[in-house]
């Protein structure tokens, strides 16, 4: 299983990856990008968003059960 990660110590809440995959991440209450749905990680949008990232903060990491 994979799992979608942001990294808010690289996060600066740009809002590119909001914009780019809205299903799959929001702008939280503390300015930064936080991953709000695992489904469907296979999303063309979701890998666009991870490769629009500046600073390349968001991850799909293969999660061990
Ligand atoms: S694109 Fe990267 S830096 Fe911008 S809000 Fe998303 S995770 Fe943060």
């Amino acid at each position: 299983m994979k799992e979608l990660k942001v990294d808010k110590t690289k996060c600066f809440g740009c809002g590119a990856c909001a914009s780019i995959a809205p299903d799959h991440f929001t702008i939280g209450d503390d300015g930064l990008s936080e991953a709000i749905s695992q489904e469907n990680l296979d999303d063309p949008n979701v890998q666009n968003a991870v490769d629009s990232c500046p600073v390349g903060a968001i991850t799909i990491e293969e999660k061990k059960n």
